[in-house]
């Protein structure tokens, strides 16, 4: 819910004048047992409703939803299918004021639906950047299940049940995986039998792509720099963390692979382990495949070290307060970022920027400041000032005037989403020449 509703009072200002038509966005982010949505303007960000259901798929399905700005309801939906969830979803926009097709075509300025867009986990090797939701691109997508068994076919799930509510919405998929697509080989390659990435597709793929597409723009916008020639490090630091280079505008390397297992140490996740972990493990301490997916999934990274949770707030308090597991998580938590941000600065040979984003990156002064002490030798510096008020009076520059700025930007994955929904349904409504 928090990064749901993140960045709106904000973006409300900047909403009026700014020429919106009236179109909105319904974007979706169908997990595994949670939808999460926002209907907005893609022009301005603005947010119209937002929400989540959770234990979708059992009679306790709850929805939330939120129309902006501050009423808010909470249904039960015993029913529980993504179908009953969306089809609920639906029909708060004509409280809100929305305009339907059905109901004829919107006036001038009127707020209507002009599409869904979707977040979808994985587009293998074939989704470069958004499209267009058809059969053909249902199958893909089904087809990448086996690299992301858990958020594919949720993603599909929300796909489909839009589809059957609203069967002409126009419909668009955004791949967490695309944006990562401009990686060479060498960056993307394991040291594996071939065998494992030509029949199985084992290579690192990445992930928080859209993300990392929204701070890109974002920071060259702050900075005044067009991408092209710009060579960003940015570090998206969730529940899920990881660093990824941009160099003129595509990722060039990143630390996530064929799974968000890969990497930085996360809330519940490990990160990189040493392989023989899990030869060594299934030896000595009996685990099956799946008990050391569970462990290294849920119950390491942060929570695994410090004990006292996966919160990083949790773990900065109990780090303050002498807790020494909790003050090693910290200490693991940076050595590792550090050590990852100067890493990425291999594949752009230059550093002009790193950015900071998502929960961790965009709220703590402290992580940052722990990181930028550990990077002056990249010119990297603190005004500490600056990083107290998270760049918010200085265009998210908390670094010192330098060759090389550090700053944190605010990422916002669902107006990325609602943006490339409205291009590509722009697109298709405009006539061919041909
Ligand atoms: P998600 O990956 O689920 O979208 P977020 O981007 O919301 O997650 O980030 C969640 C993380 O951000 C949590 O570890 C949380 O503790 C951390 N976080 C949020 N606010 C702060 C803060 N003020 N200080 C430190 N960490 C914070």
């Amino acid at each position: 819910m928090a990064s749901t509703i993140r960045g709106v009072a904000a973006m409300g200002e900047s909403a009026r004048g700014s020429g919106d038509s009236g179109g909105l966005v319904l974007v979706l982010n169908s997990g595994s047992s949670s939808v999460r949505f926002a209907l907005l303007a893609p022009a301005s960000g603005e947010r119209v409703l937002a929400g989540m259901a959770e234990q979708v798929g059992t009679p306790g399905t709850e929805l939330r939803v939120r129309r902006y700005p501050d009423h808010v309801v909470t249904e039960q939906l015993p029913e529980g299918s993504y179908q009953a969830v969306i089809s609920r979803i639906l029909g708060h926009l004509p409280d809100a004021g929305v305009r339907m097709a059905e109901n004829g075509a919107p006036g001038p300025g009127q707020p209507h639906l002009i599409g869904a867009g979707h977040r979808v986990v994985h587009g293998g090797e074939r989704f470069t950047a958004s499209v267009l939701v058809d059969d053909e691109v249902i199958a893909a997508i089904r087809s990448f299940s086996h690299l992301a068994p858990l958020h594919n076919p949720a993603n599909l799930a929300g796909i489909e049940a839009v589809r059957a509510a609203r069967p002409g919405l126009p419909q668009v998929a955004v791949f967490d995986t695309a944006f990562h697509q401009t990686m060479p080989p060498r960056a993307f390659r394991y040291a594996v039998p071939e065998e494992w990435y030509a029949r199985y597709g084992v290579r690192r793929y990445g992930f928080h792509g859209t993300s990392y597409r929204f701070v890109s723009e974002r920071a060259a916008a702050l900075l005044g720099r067009p991408l092209t020639g710009l060579r960003l490090v940015a570090a998206h630091l969730g529940n899920g963390c990881s660093v990824t280079a941009v160099r003129d505008g595509g990722s060039v390397d990143t630390t996530m692979g064929l799974t968000p297992l890969e990497g930085l140490v996360m809330g519940t996740r490990s990160g990189d382990v040493d392989p023989g972990v899990f030869g060594y493990l299934a030896d000595r301490a009996g685990l099956t495949i799946d008990e050391l997916n569970e462990a290294m999934y849920t119950a390491s990274g942060l929570q695994g070290l410090s004990g006292v949770g996966s919160d990083m707030r949790t773990v900065e308090a109990a780090a303050a307060g002498g807790n020494e597991r909790a003050r090693l998580a910290v200490e693991v938590f940076v050595h590792r970022l550090a050590k990852a941000i100067a890493g990425m600065v291999v594949g752009l040979e230059r550093l002009d920027a790193l950015v900071f984003t998502a929960g961790i990156g965009e709220n703590s002064a402290f992580i940052r400041s722990q990181v930028l002490a550990r990077l002056g030798f990249l010119g990297l510096t603190e005004d500490a000032e600056a990083n107290a008020r998270h760049g918010r009076d200085s265009r998210g520059r908390i670094s010192l005037d330098g060759p090389v700025t550090a700053m944190v930007v605010p990422t916002d994955e669902e107006l990325m989403i609602a943006r490339d929904t409205a291009r590509l349904t722009a697109a298709a409504r405009r006539p061919s020449r041909g």
